[in-house]
């Protein structure tokens, strides 16, 4: 028990928000006193690929999330204690220096995350404080929701059910933590936010503002999607229109309440009977339970899901990946969706779905190598989501796409971008094709090719693989295993 006129320190961390915050909103009602803390955490930051100055979205977002967070925190006559250090032993540091009694955070499902959260938390009790965690970054977590057997969901239909189905209004009620604001303790003025080059990154120059950060940025763009709601359900496959939310980043970084998000979708789905709502809330779901997955399954990081596709053996083909990754596979709706990575660090969902099978599927290349590029890329990476979509993709994971389901490059984009319209945003070179041969230029009348100023092989390459014989090596490489398990 804390005393109540004892300081506390609430650590942020996937949570850079002030309303809506289960860990503030315990502190606030712990304590008195309640000073705030965010680590850019040396552990995470120095593994990050290049040399310094680094150019990375997701601390370039964290750092503009943090000056509204300050901001909103400075309102109340608080403010955010920010160190650049390593989490571990800052964080039991801190609470030394301040003399706090606890440290009150929101709880973390990643591997590293959950080993960090024991170290300091057995480094806090040894000087006789504690550690406090709730959960605040889903709706369910853990072992919340459970088969009739008492065994973890590892199919999505039925766990959504369940999820629906032990709803209740206590779990998106919002956290009220303004009545009690006034409780936060001023920051030291010595040790408030950092320059991004005083931690060694610089801000990265191209698209990097294509989604806005912070606090503000979310609520912009929830206001924007709410209009856009109804529609999604219709639109979200669509990667040439304004389909999906953008609130990826935001749910990643916890400027906007997963409970906000869900209370609006469950009360338009159930008032309105709203399909947008219903198919967006499903997708919360989604979210809720790969992070259910990793928590209760942190094999899955290193290995598949399911452990007899352990045995597939992926091809080592250095050059292939290479075009996958710098969006010259020859395949144009690939390489536009490649490029919206490269430029933007976003990529839309049906896009991720498809460049992830062409990669395992038409290319044979594991899929831990794509999950890998995708993390260091992604402005909205997160362990449990992307692991899930590429496990899913390659068949590997818990409710996956069958493996013999194999994309073809071109019919998906006749479907899903009939008019070519996204792949002509991202590949000017193809952009005076006509509709039907910007799917597949390699099929076009020479003439056709020579008008519209594509030199196949020179401005845009040929295809580095035929789909109809890439689709029949997957197959076998696939049907091998099963013929393993089988045995
Ligand atoms: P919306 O369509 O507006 O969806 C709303 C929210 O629901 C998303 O912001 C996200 O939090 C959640 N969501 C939607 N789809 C999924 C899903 N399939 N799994 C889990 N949560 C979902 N999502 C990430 O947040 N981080 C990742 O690193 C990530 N990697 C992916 C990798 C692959 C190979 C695949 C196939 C999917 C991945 N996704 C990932 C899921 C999905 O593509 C993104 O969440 C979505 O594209 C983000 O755009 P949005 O916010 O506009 O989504």
């Amino acid at each position: 028990m804390t005393p109540p006129d004892s300081a506390v320190l609430v650590w942020f961390r996937r949570d850079l928000r002030v309303h809506d915050h289960a860990a503030l909103y315990h502190a606030l009602r712990t304590s008195s006193r309640v000073f705030c803390v965010f680590v850019f955490d040396r552990e995470i930051l120095d593994g990050l690929p290049g040399t310094a100055p680094r150019h990375d979205r997701r601390v370039e977002f964290i750092h503009k999330s943090l000056i509204e967070l300050d901001d909103a925190l400075k309102a109340h006559g608080g403010g955010l204690i920010v160190l650049h250090d390593y989490a571990r032993c800052a964080i039991p540091r801190l609470a030394e220096e301040l003399g706090v009694t606890s440290v009150f955070t929101n709880h973390d499902y990643e591997p590293q995350g959950i080993a960090r959260d024991v170290y300091v938390s057995q480094a806090l009790s040894n000087n006789g404080r504690e550690l406090r965690t709730f959960k605040d970054q889903v709706i369910f977590e853990k072992r919340e929701i459970l088969t009739a057997a008492g065994t973890v969901f590892g199919v999505f239909t039925p766990y959504k059910n369940a999820w629906l189905k032990a709803l209740e209004p206590g779990h998106v009620a919002p956290y009220a933590v303004e009545p009690m604001m006034h409780k936060l303790a001023r920051a030291d003025p010595k040790s408030t936010l950092p320059s991004l080059a005083s931690i060694g990154f610089a801000p990265v120059e191209s698209g990097s503002s294509v989604i806005p950060a912070g606090i503000s940025g979310a609520n912009q763009l929830f206001d924007d999607f709410k209009q856009r709601l109804s529609k999604y359900h219709d639109a979200r496959n669509f990667p040439g229109i304004k389909g999906p939310s953008y609130l990826s980043v935001h749910l990643r970084f916890g400027t906007i309440s997963i409970r906000v998000l869900a209370r609006h979708a469950h009360e338009r789905m159930r008032q309105r009977g709203d399909q947008g709502a219903s198919t967006w809330l499903s997708e919360l779901i989604w979210r809720d339970f790969y992070m259910m997955i990793l928590a209760n399954h942190p094999h899955v990081v290193t290995r598949a899901y399911k452990p007899e596709f352990d045995a597939i053996t992926w091809d080592d083909a250095p050059n292939l990946f290479q075009a996958w990754r710098s969006a010259r596979t020859g395949y144009p709706l690939i390489d536009a969706a490649m490029r919206q990575l490269n430029q933007t660090g976003y990529m839309h969902n049906r896009l991720r779905m498809v460049v992830a099978s062409f990669l395992t599927k038409d290319l044979g290349i594991d899929w831990r190598l794509g999950e890998k590029y995708f993390a260091e890329r992604l402005i909205d990476f997160d362990l449990s989501a992307n692991n899930g979509g590429w496990q899913w993709a390659a068949s590997t994971g818990c409710d996956a796409q069958p493996w013999f389901r194999i994309f073809n490059p071109v019919t998906q984009s006749e479907k899903f971008d009939p008019e070519g319209k996204f792949i002509r945003r991202y590949m000017p070179e193809l952009a005076n094709l006509a509709t039907p041969q910007i799917h597949a230029p390699w099929e076009a009348d020479p003439k056709v090719l020579q008008q519209a100023g594509v030199i196949l092989g020179e401005s845009y390459p040929t295809p580095i693989v035929e789909h109809a014989e890439a689709r029949v090596r997957a197959l076998a490489r696939y049907g091998a295993i099963r013929k393993i398990r089988d045995a």
